[in-house]
């Protein structure tokens, strides 16, 4: 019985990075993008700016490469965010 608990404790965190992950990969695409702005034509790539709520590598609200499918490939790295920004953009909409 507690070495079920404990298992369970141990588990559950997880599996829960595992699922929230997972629920990002299924918004990987265009749920978790606001715009998107080609500047292929001015040599300047590709930028994905999220919707409030997601950030690349804990850094950025934004994904900059040369083209979209770089730009997918980096979907991996985005996180949910909660940076103050991000909760006041979303109290607006
Ligand atoms: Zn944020």
């Amino acid at each position: 019985m507690v070495y079920t608990l404990a298992l369970t404790v141990a588990v559950f965190p997880a599996l829960l990075f595992i699922l929230t992950n997972g629920d990002i990969m299924t918004k990987f695409g265009m749920e978790i993008v606001e715009e998107i702005s080609d500047e292929r034509n001015m040599g300047d790539g590709v930028w994905l700016y999220f919707k409030p709520g997601y950030i690349w590598q804990r850094e950025v609200h934004q994904i900059h490469e040369d083209t979209l499918a770089k730009c997918k490939a980096q979907f991996k790295y985005v996180t949910v965010c909660t940076c103050e920004q991000c909760v006041a953009r979303q109290i607006k909409r």
